[in-house]
This record gives C-alpha cells, sequence and structure tokens, in this order.
C-alpha cells in the first residue's frame, strides 16, 4: 500500500520540486553517486579499491526525441571512455527508454547498438535494465536482436513479480544469456504481476535457480539475506562455479553485507547512479523501503 502511494505522490510536480531543489542535501547522496562524472569517478573507485565491482547508469528516464537521445549515447561513450581510462572495475547498466524506447524501437535499436559495439572495442559489457511491464517485449526483442547481430558483452534484467517471467527466460536460453534476477520496483497491477510479497520472493528463487542449472551467466540482484543464501546453497549444490554468477546489490543499501559476501570470496557488484536526473530513481529506493522515508525526513528535521 505504502509503496504505491509512494510511487503515485512522486509523479506530484510539487513534490518534485522540492525534492529535486533539496534532496540531494537531504539524503539523496546516500543512493546517486553525485550529479557529475567527476563525482561518480570518485565513489566507483573507492568501491573498487574495497574490492567490489560496480557499475555505472547516468539517470534520466523521460527523454522525448532523437536528438536528446543522441546526446545520451554520447555521453555513454564517455563514460565508457572515461571508464577505460581510469581502469576502473565498471560496468554500465541503462534503460532503453532513455535511448527512445517510448517513442521509437528503431532508433533505440540503432542507439544502444552504437553503445554496446563502441563497450565491446573497449572490453566492457552493457546491461539492460528493465522498466515498467509494457516495456518488456520490446526490451526483450532489442535484448535478442543485439545477441543475433553478435554482440556478446550485452545482458538484460527479469523481474520475479511478473508472471510471465518464467516463460520469459526459457524463450532466452538458447542465447546463453546473462542475465540480472530482480523483484521488480514499479507499480504494476495484478493482472499482470503477484501482488503478495511471498509469491514474488518464492518466483525469484525459482527462477534464479532454473538460470543457474540452465548455463549462461546469472546476476542475482537483492538485498534479502534468505533469497542470497539460497542462491549461494543452490550453485554450491549443483556444482556452479563462482564464475558463474555474482550478488549485485544498489549503492546506499546493505553496505556491510556487501563487504562480508566479498570476505567470503564471492563476486560482489554495486550499482551505482549518478546524474542530476536522480529524482525518480530516488523514489523507487523509498518506496522499496518506507524506512527510508524517514531516513529523508530526520536530516530535513536536523536542518
Ligand atoms: C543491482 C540491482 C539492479 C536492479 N535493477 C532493476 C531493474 O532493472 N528493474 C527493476 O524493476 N528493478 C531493479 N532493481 C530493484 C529491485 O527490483 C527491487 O525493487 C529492489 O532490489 C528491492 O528488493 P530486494 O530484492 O532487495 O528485496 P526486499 O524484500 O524489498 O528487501 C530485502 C531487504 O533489503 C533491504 N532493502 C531493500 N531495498 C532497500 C532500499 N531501497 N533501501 C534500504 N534497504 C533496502 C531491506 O532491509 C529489506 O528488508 C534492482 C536492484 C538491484 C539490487
Amino acid at each position: 500500500m505504502l509503496r504505491r502511494a509512494i510511487l503515485a505522490a512522486a509523479e506530484s510536480p510539487g513534490l518534485q520540486r522540492v525534492v529535486r531543489r533539496y534532496g540531494m542535501r537531504l539524503g539523496a547522496s546516500r543512493f546517486v553517486a553525485g550529479e557529475t562524472l567527476d563525482q561518480a569517478v570518485v565513489v566507483l573507485r573507492r568501491l573498487n579499491d574495497q574490492g567490489l565491482r560496480a557499475n555505472t547508469t547516468l539517470l534520466g528516464e523521460g527523454v522525448v526525441n532523437e536528438a536528446e537521445t543522441r546526446a545520451v549515447v554520447d555521453a555513454y561513450r564517455e563514460i565508457l571512455d572515461r571508464i577505460a581510462a581510469e581502469r576502473l572495475r565498471v560496468n554500465v547498466a541503462l534503460k532503453l527508454t532513455h535511448l527512445g524506447l517510448a517513442f521509437d524501437e528503431e532508433l533505440t535499436q540503432a542507439n544502444i547498438a552504437q553503445v554496446v559495439a563502441h563497450a565491446g572495442r573497449l572490453g566492457n559489457f552493457i546491461r539492460l535494465d528493465m522498466e515498467e511491464s509494457t516495456y518488456v517485449d520490446a526490451t526483450l526483442r532489442v535484448f535478442r536482436r543485439l545477441r543475433e547481430d553478435g554482440h556478446d558483452n550485452v545482458g538484460t534484467v527479469l523481474q520475479s513479480y511478473l508472471y510471465r517471467t518464467p516463460a520469459d527466460l526459457e524463450s532466452l536460453l538458447d542465447l546463453n544469456p546473462n542475465l540480472r534476477f530482480v523483484k521488480g520496483a514499479y507499480a504494476e497491477p495484478a493482472a499482470v504481476a503477484y501482488p503478495e510479497k511471498k509469491d514474488v520472493d518464492a518466483a525469484y528463487a525459482r527462477l534464479v535457480e532454473r538460470s543457474l542449472s540452465a548455463g549462461g551467466f546469472t546476476a542475482i540482484a537483492t538485498h534479502d539475506i534468505d533469497l542470497i543464501a539460497h542462491a549461494i546453497a543452490s550453485a554450491k549444490r549443483n556444482g556452479i562455479p563462482r564464475d558463474r554468477f555474482q550478488l549485485q546489490m544498489l549503492y546506499g543499501v546493505r553496505g556491510k553485507l556487501q563487504l562480508e559476501l566479498v570476505r567470503r570470496g564471492f563476486d560482489v557488484l554495486v550499482a551505482t547512479p549518478y546524474g542530476p536526473d536522480w529524482y525518480r530513481y530516488l523514489m523507487r529506493r523509498l518506496a522499496e523501503r518506507p524506512a527510508n522515508v524517514l531516513f529523508i525526513a530526520r536530516n530535513l528535521v536536523r536542518r
């Protein structure tokens, strides 16, 4: 209930104005590595120095024309060049709506092909995040075309809250895919997604088990310690080597657990976005854990 209320309130222009103005100082910086690439590089290096891998994202979702998407492609080229120059263990995760998916799939395909090719030349990797359920078909189509065009340095994401996801997973297995599994961060209707958390969690465990045993590369992106333990046990039971899976968490969430898993010898990646357009990303993080609203509110009171 509260989750839906926060996601709905996030659309209010008045709230957006206030949060955009003060949010970074009030605590958004816990979840976002700054507003500029220079600021992000400092955070990314610190994570690498602690033994963590990272990915980064230039935050932004609502592009409205071709010219804006070209600017995003250029920004990702610059990010990839900078990662290479700084010798960071960092790859890129991006949203296809940032490259035009809301209005032109062909344009998006051409844009992402350029980004993936550039990453490929630098030995880097691009993950296509998964967004609202209305974009799942198009995202999976774009992913498949990239792979069929010979780009191996690309992966995508499946969300366990969607009823369709087990079938999507089966349909991708011929690609020996690199897949990240998440529970799902958007407000979806009961017609397409499990309303109950226990069903989302159970589906998550089944999907990860299936993916691990099917080959390819499995990224287990959750802060849920039971599901992390389940994935590790499942990999061990099935003799899956540690280079076939990775644990992923968000910057600012369960930092101690991230380091503990590194100490235990697991490959851990921290998703670490940056950019001036951080508002919607922050709102999804607040919706996942309403206690985070208190975290922001406490900072407001302290000022
Ligand atoms: C690396 C990564 C990439 C992701 N990519 C996508 C994507 O492409 N598409 C998509 O729809 N979703 C994505 N998500 C978000 C995901 O769908 C969930 O909304 C999010 O991970 C919270 O669910 P959980 O698995 O951590 O489990 P939950 O059951 O929600 O949380 C388990 C525990 O983790 C802690 N926790 C979880 N979230 C937070 C938070 N925001 N702040 C503080 N503590 C928290 C709490 O202690 C909570 O009890 C991604 C998540 C991660 C970690």
